[in-house]
């Protein structure tokens, strides 16, 4: 067993690696950072019939791992493809993270991230888990903060709008070995983006394709989770739904909706309050962050004073869960008129409602609608987008979760 300079060990089969000279290892610093500037800055995209993820602003940051030294300086220069070695191992063996988080502009004109702590700690625990070289997340999240001062002006002043960052780090060991990468890039691109998606959706349960399962890779954000999903994706749109509905084993658990977590609320046997109800973080489902602050604020007895249930302002008790629950609960609670709400969220979608769930080629679940929501959402999940937009955006201060890019 060789102990690599980036701390792990590796036991191969049947390749072993070359011992390492002892050297310290430099690590992320951003006060070395260089930048340079385009000469040739792009023209704004039009936000009116812009595509989520397609127009990349004018910069990208970078920073490179290698064994024998550490992290590179990093850098903000114009945005261009990477130059890789093709047996380099994000390519071969799909070692690549990434992380999926938005900057808005507020009203007093300064730029907010949302928890963006909250995303470096799973970069940091992503990167352990595909043994990539450990990155601070702190550092990276200074090498963001720069770069979003620099693409200020590519920031949507339009409310629902924000600028979409995606760091990802990328094995780059140029060797066909199957072990650990040694080597790795760091790279931040972001785009502007509008509201990913906000109209009530339908979900296609499938079981015969799970997304994760126990053991497995599906609490991070790594690559190589969402690419067995294009397929059953497709087939769902196919069939008219606008995204998959995962679940797992023979009692059906609910998982995840696409790459959203879902929530559900339903009417407590007591007729006191609503539960509300995600899947417990058992290894198979994502922690998003927009999962964590809305089991949050649904736990804060403030919050329950805008929840809003037939028009009228009730400050109805939520009792939020975590906690398993399958489709055939679904389709009970359906049936008994018990469910209020079925929501996706995450950080592109926010909060958006699901209005009908199929499987086995019918519709097995049908949530009530909320036509005079201009989301139809219910009145859980319109108070929970409400909320989380309002700290986003910079129109509402809470528990500091809107972080300023100064
Ligand atoms: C990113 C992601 C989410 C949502 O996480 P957020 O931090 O809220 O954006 C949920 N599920 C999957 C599978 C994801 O990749």
């Amino acid at each position: 067993m060789v102990i690599k300079p980036n701390g792990y060990a590796e036991t191969p089969c049947g390749v072993r690696a070359h011992e390492e000279p002892e050297v310290s290892l430099a690590r992320l610093d951003i006060s070395k950072l260089t930048i340079r500037l385009t000469d040739a800055p792009k023209p704004l995209p039009d936000l009116r019939t812009l595509v989520f993820g397609v127009s990349f602003s004018d910069h990208m940051a970078t920073a490179s791992f290698h064994p024998a030294t550490g992290w590179s300086t990093p850098e903000i220069k114009p945005y261009a493809p990477l130059t890789l070695d093709p047996a380099s191992s994000c390519l071969q063996y799909g070692c690549n993270v990434f992380e999926g988080m938005k900057a808005y502009l507020g009203p007093d004109s300064k730029v907010r991230l949302f928890r963006p702590e909250l995303n470096m700690r799973r970069l940091e625990r992503s990167v352990e888990r595909l043994a990539l070289p450990p990155i601070d997340g702190d550092a990276v999240l200074e090498l963001i903060k720069r770069l979003v001062q620099i693409e200020k002006r590519w920031i949507p002043k339009l409310s629902g709008y924000s600028f979409y960052l995606r760091p990802t780090v990328i094995g780059t060991r140029a060797a066909l070995g199957p072990v650990a990468s040694d080597q790795a890039d760091l790279y931040i691109i972001a785009c502007p983006g509008g509201s990913y998606w906000s109209h009530p959706a339908s979900l296609l349960a499938v079981s015969d394709t799970v997304r994760a399962w126990p053991g497995g890779t599906g609490g991070h954000k790594i690559g190589g989770n969402y690419s067995p999903g294009f397929l059953p994706q497709r087939e769902a749109s196919a069939h008219g739904y606008n995204q998959v509905l995962w679940l797992f084993g023979e009692e059906q658990r609910v998982m995840e909706a696409g790459a959203m977590n879902v929530f559900v609320v339903v009417r407590r046997a007591d007729g006191d309050g609503l539960d509300v109800l995600t899947p417990p973080l058992d290894g198979t489902i994502l922690p998003g962050v927009t999962r964590a602050s809305c089991l949050e604020l649904a736990a804060d007895p403030t919050f329950h004073a805008h929840i809003s249930i037939d028009g009228s302002i009730e400050g109805t008790t939520l009792y939020p869960t975590e906690r398993v629950f399958t489709l055939s609960d679904l389709e009970r609670w359906s049936t008994s008129g018990d469910l209020v709400e079925f929501l996706c969220v995450g950080t592109a979608a926010v909060v958006v409602a699901v209005h009908d769930i199929g499987f086995d080629g019918r519709v097995v679940v049908r949530v009530p609608t909320y036509p005079n929501d201009p989301n139809g959402l219910g009145p859980v999940g319109r108070a929970l987008r409400e909320q989380i937009l309002a700290v986003q955006e910079g129109r509402k201060e809470y528990k500091g979760w809107g972080v300023v890019c100064e």
